[in-house]
């Protein structure tokens, strides 16, 4: 029998809450008595978050097992859930709600057991770990001080420990090659291990891949493919094949982009196949041939993380702090997001502090940095310019294209899967926003933070003090810059600006800004809460001054800004005797840092510069107050470009020499119209090539859709009543896809409890206090458990087999009506639009529903007003039913019955 930790614990779901005592008895109770419990005396539980939003009381706390878990098994993948938990640690999965307590004392003792085990892998640190949290007052820590012994000799701190990156020699160009189709199909067959007569779709998606890798013929002109795959194509390992062989030939990087975390995790995965283990099979050079490449934003700062453990972080982030420190010493790659870092452990603190422990404000010091040569993002840049296969994201591709600081590591070879993303991607790189928290991370990081801050941030003036005092122009520029960023909103802006009391001409900008979105409001206070926008057009005279007096500012900012570039330059091009090889580094940084943000001024002045006159055809401008929770958070203004791919089209395909664009659902039914458009191809002047492979499924026997006619629209007890007996005659396994988030919860706070007593788990974005990836995580794990999200799961799922067996749509996914979507919608055939948009997103959903051959299900639309002419977004063959709830009820249910029936018939 496995030994359990005698500490009362406590589990609450929808379904109820249990407590059990230190001598073993659980029982039912309710929640004031669960509250009040936690309160006396530290309660073991999973989740403190969860359960205290379960039980409604915010400020619960108590040993939480996933606390616990972070700090013995640092860097290990959990499934935040009592069966994930059960199966991390090898204990036996509870058979219902009232069984989870006694699993968390099993659960508590097996890990505090393990750091007793003289295997335990992790042990290297914690006794140094224990002993800061010890200080911290870290409620697991006199529970461990029992268990972990002081090591012999003193254990090396975390920052001697982490390996140095090497520097690697630069690679020359490729080898221009081309690539065979017999020599593509046989390489596939090596990745999939069949034979081309097997996979014959695949074989020739792979081949048409290929043509991307031929040599350039016209200077500006890359080989551009649009290839269109369905479903179950084999389309990863398709292009891996070329994209690996012409690697292998020519001695060039190719990039592959996504736009989700999870394609990137699948990809780490399947580049195995060609390259062998990717994390730690390594050249005869020891390079790695696989590099994932992420913003820098996603990595662990070693610099941030030692200011935090030195007492730059406080309270809980302190304790955050420590378990950070604990996972970077075991980190694959210290990609703090998405990564290797369990997505669940910031949610525990509230988020508080993840974000200062990465380098989010670019305000790295590079070789200045004593972290320099263990930065977890230096290593990844370096490795990626000498890899075969880099895995990145559109949006890295993207800046990487617009301000990466080395010409010769930008992506010649490109394939963006999940290319039907590449037009969003473009159209936030490629934007403008002049707001209040933009300009204030100017002012800080041009200036320092305002006094009273924590932290290691400096201004201009420290990070550059070397060059201001041996360069005289240097160090009046610096000052200059410095003056005028005075100008820039400052810390309380925001309430400065409720209070009607800006400070400065920024701030009295954003002022007059804000008081004309509220002035032009038209939703009659419906849209309490939400964020809103006006065009900008037909601004009056003050405001219009504001403008004027703002753009003035900022061209006073801009100027020494230019002057320290081309000082800094001058430094570099005739260096003196004491810059060294690092000193070199950090000037070289500095200068790409003030070149971006050079550009970015320019484009804010730009922006205003425009306000009084005419607007510019290229673009969208607006003025926005952003809201959530019915609380401001950002004022300002926007710009956009009509066509995003535009700019896409100069800065990453015009120095490509073959790009790839590839998705499921690229283009509109037979039209390949919008996709071309939509690929930048027209902005070049060239005609990509376009291929279309059908998906091997057979949707006429393995998915149905169902438009429910019944469900009166606006009704929202009608919509969560539906929601309810879907989910419960498919016996779980359903996503939820909702275009308001309100609504969203409206029916999750309906219909959750009495699911949960059911035994079916309903987990939801914007309810629950856990991160996208994790709730995603939780789904796939549980087949009875069902899933109510927005947007970013429309197609960020990917859940093959029972998990996913039915997809409920609230209704027709309008696009939001917003002061952008008209402006393109007015340029790209008005309705004719919308329903493009509509067809990709109904699509995408219904995409999610069958991922295998094995796959079974529904995809539901509660909408009584479906236009026929939205129909052709289903795969051909899909059987299509318009019908009531109750018809639809029963479709599900005897296709249950039926599934159900046959996995007992093949058992
Ligand atoms: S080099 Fe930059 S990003 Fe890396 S640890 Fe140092 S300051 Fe942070």
């Amino acid at each position: 029998m496995t030994a359990t930790l005698p500490l009362p614990a406590l589990h609450a779901s929808h379904g109820g809450c249990w407590l059990r005592d230190g001598a073993g008895q659980t029982r039912g109770c309710g929640k004031g008595e669960a509250i009040v419990s936690a309160a006396d005396t530290p309660l073991l539980m999973l989740n403190a978050p969860l359960v205290a939003s379960r039980l409604g009381y915010p400020d619960l706390s108590g040993l939480d097992l996933l606390e616990l878990f972070a700090f013995v098994h640092p860097a290990r993948f959990m499934v935040p859930t009592p069966k994930g938990l059960a199966h991390a640690l090898d204990l036996a999965e509870p058979d219902g709600d009232e069984h989870v307590p006694a699993l968390l004392q099993q659960a508590a003792e097996t890990l505090l057991a393990q750091c007793q085990a003289p295997n335990w892998p992790a042990r290297e640190g914690a006794w140094t770990a224990l002993q800061s949290l010890i200080r911290l007052r870290w409620s697991w820590a006199p529970l461990l001080t029992a268990r972990i012994v002081a090591p012999e000799k003193g254990e090396s701190w975390l920052f001697a420990r982490l390996p140095e990156w090497e520097d690697v020699a630069e690679r020359p160009q490729p080898a221009q090659v081309m690539l065979t189709p017999e020599a593509v199909a046989a390489q596939l067959a090596r990745l999939t291990g069949s034979t081309a007569e097997n996979r014959p779709t695949q074989v020739a998606y792979a081949q048409e891949a290929a043509q991307a890798f031929a040599p350039r013929t016209r200077e500006g002109q890359p080989h551009l493919l649009l290839a269109q795959a369905g479903t179950g194509t084999g389309k990863t390992l398709g292009y891996l094949a070329p994209a690996s062989l012409w690697a292998q030939q020519s001695g060039g990087t190719v990039w592959v982009s996504t736009f989700t975390k999870a394609l990137q995790r699948q990809l780490r995965q399947e580049s195995r196949r060609a390259w062998g283990d990717a994390g730690s099979d390594r050249r005869s050079d020891g390079s790695p041939p696989v590099v994932v490449r992420k913003g820098r934003e996603n990595y662990l700062c070693l610099l941030n993380l030692e200011d935090a453990l030195q007492g730059g972080f406080t309270g809980r982030a302190a304790i955050l702090a420590q378990l950070v420190a604990r996972w970077a010493a075991y980190s694959q790659d210290g990609d703090m997001i998405g990564g290797d870092l369990p997505g669940w452990l910031p949610t525990l603190f509230r988020q508080r502090g993840i974000k200062a422990l990465t380098d989010q404000r670019g305000e790295c010091v590079y070789a200045g940095c004593p972290h320099y040569r263990k930065c977890f993002i230096e290593r990844a840049v370096r490795a990626s310019a000498g890899a075969d296969l880099v895995i990145a994201n559109h949006a890295l591709v993207m800046v990487n294209a617009a301000r990466g600081r080395d010409t010769a590591q930008r992506p010649t070879r490109i394939v963006f899967d999940e290319g039907h993303h590449v037009f969003e991607a473009a159209d936030s790189t490629f934007a403008a926003a002049l707001t209040g928290s933009e300009t204030i991370e100017l002012r800080r990081w041009v200036i320092g933070p305002e006094r009273g801050s924590k932290g290691r941030r400096r201004g201009l003036a420290a990070r550059l003090a070397d060059l201001a005092s041996y360069d005289e122009a240097g160090g009046k520029a610096i000052a200059a810059a410095c003056r005028a960023a005075e100008a820039l909103p400052g810390d309380g802006w925001l309430q400065r600006l409720a209070e009607g009391t800006p400070s400065g001409p920024l701030e009295e900008l954003l002022a007059a800004v804000r008081a004309t979105v509220y002035a032009r409001d038209e939703s009659g206070g419906q849209e309490a809460g939400y964020g809103l926008e006006t065009e900008a057009a037909q601004l009056d005279g003050p405001l219009i001054e504001r403008a004027g007096a703002a753009q003035a500012a900022l061209a006073e900012l801009r100027g020494p800004m230019i002057r320290l570039g081309v000082r800094i330059e001058a430094v570099l091009a005739e260096p003196p005797d004491w810059l060294d090889g690092p000193g070199r580094a950090r000037l070289e940084g500095a200068r790409h840092a003030l070149g971006w943000r050079i550009d970015t001024v320019a484009a804010w002045e730009a922006l205003l510069d425009r306000l009084g006159g005419p607007a510019d055809p290229q673009f969208v401008d607006w003025l926005a107050v952003e809201r959530a929770e019915a609380r401001e958070f950002d004022v300002g203004l926007h710009r956009r470009w009509l066509d995003p791919m535009q700019p896409f089209a100069k800065v990453v395909l015009e120095g490509a020499h073959g790009a790839m664009l590839t998705s499921a659902t690229l283009k509109d039914g037979n039209d390949w119209d919008s996709a071309v458009v939509r690929s930048g191809a027209p902005a070049l002047g060239i005609a990509p090539r376009l291929s279309s492979f059908d998906s091997p499924f057979d949707y006429a026997t393995q998915a149905e859709v169902l438009i429910v006619t019944d469900v009166p629209k606006g009704d929202v007890a009608a919509l969560a009543g539906a929601y309810g007996r879907l989910i419960e005659s498919a016996g779980g396994g359903a996503l939820g896809l909702f275009t308001a988030i309100r609504r969203l919860r409206a029916v999750h706070g309906r219909i959750a409890d009495r699911l949960a007593r059911g035994g079916l788990p309903l987990y939801a974005q914007h309810v629950d206090p856990i991160d996208t990836g994790t709730l995603v995580d939780i789904f796939r794990d549980d087949p009875r458990a069902s899933l109510l999200g927005t947007d970013a799961l429309r197609d960020g799922v990917d859940v093959p087999g029972h998990s996913l067996r039915l997809v409920v749509m609230e209704q027709v996914p309008w696009p939001k009506p917003s002061i952008l979507h008209r402006a393109r919608r007015l340029a790209g055939g008005g309705s004719a639009y919308d329903d493009r948009i509509i067809r990709a997103r109904l699509a995408q959903a219904f995409g999610r529903l069958i991922r295998s051959s094995n796959d079974r299900g529904h995809f539901v639309v509660l909408s009584a007003a479906f236009p026929s002419r939205l129909l052709s977004a289903f795969p051909p063959g899909t059987p299509v039913t318009r019908l009531t709830l109750d018809q639809a009820l029963q479709h599900v249910a005897a296709s249950v019955s039926h599934t159900s029936a046959k996995q007992e018939s093949d058992i």
